[in-house]
Formats: C-alpha cells, structure tokens, sequence
C-alpha cells in the first residue's frame, strides 16, 4: 500500500462558552508516499487546525471529536503525547510560519542541529558538523559557521526560522508538513526552500503536506491540491486539472483572482464576501452566500462531494449529473 497518511471524517472543535465550535468538520483525504499534496483555502478555511490535528498539537479548549489519522499504519488519534513526541522530528516532520517548537534556548543551534543529524543518519559527530553548516547554508543562513556555534537569542525572527527549516529537512522524515513555510522569507530563500523541499521528496521519498495561499508555489511543488472552505474540503484534484479545470466555484474564484504578489489572501477579494464564522454558518452549500451560480436548492441542501470525468472531487450541486455521489 503506498498510502503513507489517510485522514478521514477528521472532525476538530473549539468548546467556547457558546457551545461546540465546529473548525475542521469532516475532512478527509491521503497522501502517498513521496506525493506533494497542496492544502489552500482562505484564512479560517480550517488548513491550519487540519494540520495541527494530525500533528497531534490541538490544544484546549480546541479537541479531536471524530475521524482517524492514520499515518504509515497507526491510527494517531488517541495516541499519548510521548509516543507523539517520539513521532515528531522523526517519521512526522512540521515546518510553521511561526515555529510553534521553539528552539531550546540552553543550546546552541549546532547542538539542536547535530543532535537531529546523528539520529537519522549513520554519520561520526565530525561529519554531522559539516551536514549541519552544510544545511545552515542551504536555507540561505550567512556566516553559517559563527550561526552554528550561536545561540537562538542571539538571531533575529527570521533566521530562526531558516534554522527550523534546516531542522525539520534534517530528520529525513516520511512526511514533512509544511504551513506557509516561506511567507515570511523573501523570495530569493523562499526558492532555495522550495528547492530544498523538492530535493528531500526526491532523495529520501518524503511526502509534503503543503499548506499555502500562494498558488505559484502549489503550481511548482504541488502534485495533488486539495482545496478547503469552511472546514471542508470542496475540491481534490491532479495540480494540472485544477489549473485547467478547475470545477468548484470557489476555486474558480481563487484562480481569477491571479496573485500578483505572493499575497493571495489580498486578492481573494475578487470573491466577495467573506468565509462564514461556524457560528453563522449558511444552511445548505457554506459557499452559497459569495456564490455566482448559487440556486434554490444550495440555499437548503448541503452537497457532497461529487466525482467528475476528470476525477475531480466537488462539493458542488452543479455536478450532481455528472456521476454518483461518492460521498
Ligand atoms: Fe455554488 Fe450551489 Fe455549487 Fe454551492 S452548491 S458552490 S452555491 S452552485
Ligand atoms: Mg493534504
């Protein structure tokens, strides 16, 4: 079976004082090994809180209510926070515009580096020195030698992110995921990561779950786009067809909307409106308020995903004819 991770139904709510807050709710999909999937959608769309679930890091008054995350054999929900921990930084690798797993301050950068290294790779601590400088250098770090033998408080926001980035490739894992990893970085290192990226999948076979809201980078690293709305998916199709066919509304609203700059959450504004709240979520199709083809029976009727002849998945009424629903 080359599925390394299959999520399904995955459902993550928000307990607030008004009740359960539905963020992610009913999403499903995999990833094979080596496969670059894409994950965009507006903010709030529920990207990140997907990404976060399956990195076992939701934390209160957020929780997993439904599903399984089944990665390379082992449902991950449920599973306690040593065997995830054992789990991240090895097998499961993340990449976060913030970096939620700081650096440890009582350690040098080379350290947190080399002590990555000599656990994935059969290399003497001299050796793991080089890979490290070598991976300091590849993520675009000046002075990498002074960088390494530097503690984090000393580098500024954006070089500790580089060096997280330089960690996470470091573990060599089965699938990196990566949220907006380069939207803070200028465009000359955000190519020399994308590169880097590319290269890991190449090498070591690692897959990617790439959340971004730049689609000039799905359209380079992604093989598979999977598109959210209101924490659900609504369109899953080859990178190709979604360029040329793209079939849900909504992501015929992302496309039109050609980024300019790498921003497309400015640009979303193509597509007026705004993504519903849960808490005002639309009867029927949640696309149906900011939708141009919108009909009586999206107002009252949810749809589910259908299957088109080019092997789209859509949530969709507009294609209820074309085949059976699958969902
Ligand atoms: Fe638009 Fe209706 Fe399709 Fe929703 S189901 S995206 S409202 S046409
Ligand atoms: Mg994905």
């Amino acid at each position: 079976e080359d599925v390394l991770l299959s999520v399904e139904n995955l459902q993550t709510h928000f307990f607030t004082e008004n009740g359960a807050v539905p963020s992610v709710n009913g999403v499903s999909f995999s990833i094979k090994h080596g496969e670059t999937v894409a994950i965009v959608g507006e903010s709030g769309c529920g990207k990140s809180v997907t990404s976060l679930s399956i990195m076992g890091l939701v934390s209160s008054p957020g929780k997993i209510v439904g599903g399984s995350v089944m990665f390379n054999g082992q449902d991950l929900i449920g599973i306690s926070d040593k065997q995830y921990r054992k789990l991240r930084g090895n097998d499961l690798s993340m990449i976060f515009q913030e970096p939620l797993t700081s650096l440890n301050p009582l350690f040098t950068i080379g350290n947190q580096l080399a002590e990555v290294i000599l656990l994935h790779q059969n290399v003497s601590k001299e050796q793991a020195k080089e890979k490290g400088i070598d991976m300091l250098k590849k993520v675009g770090i000046p002075r990498a030698e002074k960088v390494y033998r530097s503690f984090p408080h000393s580098l500024s926001g954006g070089m500790r992110q580089r060096v997280m980035i330089a960690i996470a490739l470091a573990c060599s894992p089965k699938l990196l995921i990566a949220d907006e990893p380069t939207t803070a970085l200028d465009v000359t290192i955000q190519a020399q990561i994308l590169g880097l990226m590319r290269d890991l999948v190449q090498e070591n076979d690692t897959a990617i779950m790439l959340i971004t809201h730049d689609l000039g980078v799905v359209a380079e690293m992604a093989d598979t786009v999977i598109v959210m709305y209101a924490g659900q998916v609504v369109e899953e199709a080859d990178v190709f067809t979604l360029f040329e066919k793209p079939a849900h509304p909504y992501t015929q609203g992302l496309l039109a909307s050609t980024p300019k700059i790498n921003e497309l959450e400015e640009t979303l504004t193509s597509i007026e409106g705004t993504v519903p709240t849960p808490e005002s979520m639309p009867t029927g199709c949640r696309f149906s308020p900011r939708c141009p083809h919108a009909m009586e029976r999206c107002i009252t009727e949810a749809p589910p995903l259908f299957s088109t002849e080019a092997d789209q998945h859509v949530r969709c009424w507009l294609f209820s004819k074309e085949e059976a629903a699958i969902v």
